[in-house]
């Protein structure tokens, strides 16, 4: 693979950043996920207004132009001929030369890392004709997860414990009440209405979550943006998950109860297909 570190396109062998660089050792940066399908990136403004926010909430130096970024992940699609799979793009505070808790100087460049992942099909995962299974578990990150910060300790300890269990993912709980999954956001489906958790710093702003529920509004779906618990999801007539690279993904069973009849249900199945289309349209 050849990857972008800080302006050069490398063999993924010779790009290196210094051990004493703020996203190494703090977790100090902020990080986006773009989907390719037919070559092309998906909701790429909107991620880009994500990483702007989250770079200006930690106050740190944006190092490139959307157009800038928009040119290099088009460049990493044709070098490495992605078809379809994702762009990863990393921002960290950078390399100040030395470990410290306070900022570094202005001017101490931020470190800027992008590379590609082929995944053949991966509009066509099976897994969305059969459904994902997710257990609950408490959530334990910091009260920012608002901010896409690369600090991803918590979602993978919950991904490892929803493997252990023989399932594929886990939705967290905070006060009795669902945030979201390890990495989507959480919706459920009763009588129709559509119910996902209200934006606040508690939940990733995901940028499906934002065109899903303006796909499903122009679709005269109705919508409740609302917290809502684990008994009440399973107790839904459907369940699913959004994110970029998983776009619309249903739900079948949580904590070992089935969720309405067990089977994938029309409603994630419809917004998916929307989704899938709409986004195709809009590709960049
Ligand atoms: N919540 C969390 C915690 C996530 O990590 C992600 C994926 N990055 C999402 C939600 C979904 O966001 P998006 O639709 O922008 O991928």
């Amino acid at each position: 693979r050849t990857v972008y570190v800080n302006g050069e396109y490398l063999p993924e062998d010779q790009a290196t950043i210094s051990i004493f660089d703020r996203g190494f050792l703090m977790a100090d940066g902020v990080y986006e996920v773009v989907s390719v399908l037919d070559g092309k990136l998906l909701d790429f403004e909107g991620h880009m207004v994500r990483l702007k926010r989250s770079l200006g909430e930690l106050a740190m130096d944006n190092p490139l132009s959307d157009d800038e970024y928009l040119r290099a992940f088009r460049a990493l699609v044709e070098k490495n001929a992605i078809t379809d799979g994702l762009v990863y793009l990393q921002v960290t505070r950078g390399n100040p030369g030395d470990r410290d808790f306070a900022y570094p100087p202005a001017g101490t460049g931020p470190t800027v890392v992008m590379f590609t992942q082929s995944k053949p099909g991966l509009a066509d995962a099976p897994a969305a004709k059969t459904g994902w299974k997710v257990i609950s578990i408490e959530d334990a990150r910091w009260a920012r997860r608002d901010i896409k910060t690369v600090q991803l300790l918590y979602p993978s300890m919950a991904k490892m414990e929803a493997k252990a269990r023989g399932v594929d993912d886990a939705w967290m709980v905070e006060d009795g009440l669902v945030t979201e999954g390890t990495s989507n956001n959480a919706y459920i489906v009763k009588n129709g209405t559509i119910v996902t958790r209200a934006l606040s710093n508690d939940i990733l702003h995901g940028i499906t979550r934002a065109a899903v529920l303006r796909f499903a509004a122009e679709a005269q779906m109705q919508v409740e943006e609302r917290s809502f618990t684990i008994a009440e999801a399973q107790d839904a007539d459907e369940a699913f998950i959004t994110s970029a690279s998983a776009f619309v993904m249903p739900v079948v069973e949580i904590d070992g109860a089935a969720v309405g009849t067990g089977q994938v249900g029309p409603v994630a199945t419809r917004l998916r297909e929307i989704y899938l289309e709409e986004s195709r349209k809009a590709a960049v």
